[in-house]
């Protein structure tokens, strides 16, 4: 008893200095953006949402995905606490929600940079592969009159700017959507990668917005042999990682969609492939699927089997 009143209290205070360093929202959990420096010029930002990566250079700030909606704020007053340059520039990795929606915070004046597939699925916003069971959420560009919508897209390989300030943006094919940009920058050595490198875990295979589990394996290895010079890569949703990080993790991908394969080939069913898969032993750390996206996965690669 005694000690359930001391953790309840502690709670609250937990709770009250929390609410007193974050803007609150509708009553709602505090809004809460964490910062980890990575280099004098370049912060990743966590919480709300996706990573943010936030690279400062001589012409302003270049910001890296803007979180789930109602985060933009939030993330703009954490970026103002870091430098007083003014946001030039965002690039989102790709189209879901929970990394472009804060966009439409962002002043109308900051060119918004994707690829061309990520584009047109930021037309439709649909829901994804993983969030299609909580039905189709409103479309946050369509609400905001168009704000925040990409005005300028690549298609494989596209450069910004010159030596220390330099960014480049590529696209390696298909994985977590039709769409997902990886943004380089060099002089630091580091990489955003965003959700087709969420973390160590099973991908979401969004085939909605063109996602493919057959492909992400080969898409993440030509990432890893193509881009030089990394030491930090920003994931999606979790920690830094290294390349060798990134090359286990695409022989992890390629593993899944060969042991799909094989149970498919050998007659069971989705159901059956699902219940009977477990992370690999070598691959210790990796975090354990719920049922759900595990069963998600299979059908995404089933289907492609077709
Ligand atoms: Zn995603």
């Amino acid at each position: 008893m005694r000690r359930r009143i001391v953790l309840g209290v502690l709670i609250f205070a937990g709770a009250l200095s929390i609410s007193v360093a974050a803007r609150q929202q509708g009553g709602a959990a505090p809004m809460v953006v964490t910062v980890d420096k990575i280099k004098d010029n370049f912060y990743v930002m966590k919480g709300g949402g996706g990573n943010s990566s936030v690279f400062i250079t001589a012409e302003g700030v270049t910001v890296v995905d803007t979180k789930n909606p109602g985060w933009g704020q939030p993330l703009l007053e954490k970026i103002k606490s870091v430098t007083d340059k003014p946001i030039v520039r965002i690039i989102n990795t790709h189209t879901h929600g929970d990394h472009v929606s804060g966009n439409v915070e962002f002043p109308a004046s900051v060119e918004v940079i994707v690829h061309q597939n990520t584009a047109e699925n930021m037309k439709e916003m649909r829901a994804s592969t993983q969030t299609a069971p909580n039905g189709q959420p409103p479309n946050i560009f369509k609400a905001n009159n168009g704000r925040g919508m990409p005005k300028k897209t690549f298609k494989d390989r596209m450069t910004i700017g010159t030596g220390a300030d330099r960014i480049d943006l590529y696209y390696f094919g298909r994985g977590h959507t039709n769409g997902d940009a990886w943004v380089v920058f060099p002089a630091l050595r580091a990489m955003h990668a965003g959700d087709i490198f969420s973390g160590k875990n099973i991908p979401g295979l969004d085939a909605v917005n063109g996602g493919s589990g057959l492909a992400i394996a080969d898409t993440l290895t030509k990432a890893a042999d193509t881009i030089k010079n990394i030491d930090t890569i920003i994931t999606g949703h979790s920690t830094t990682m290294t390349v060798a990080d990134l090359r286990e993790y695409a022989q992890f991908n390629r593993d899944f969609a060969n042991d799909v394969r094989a149970a498919k080939a050998a007659g069971k069913s989705a159901e059956e492939t699902a219940k009977a898969w477990k992370i690999p032993a070598k691959y210790a750390g990796y975090a354990t699927p719920t049922p759900i996206r595990l069963l998600q996965n299979v059908q995404v690669v089933f289907d492609e089997l077709k």
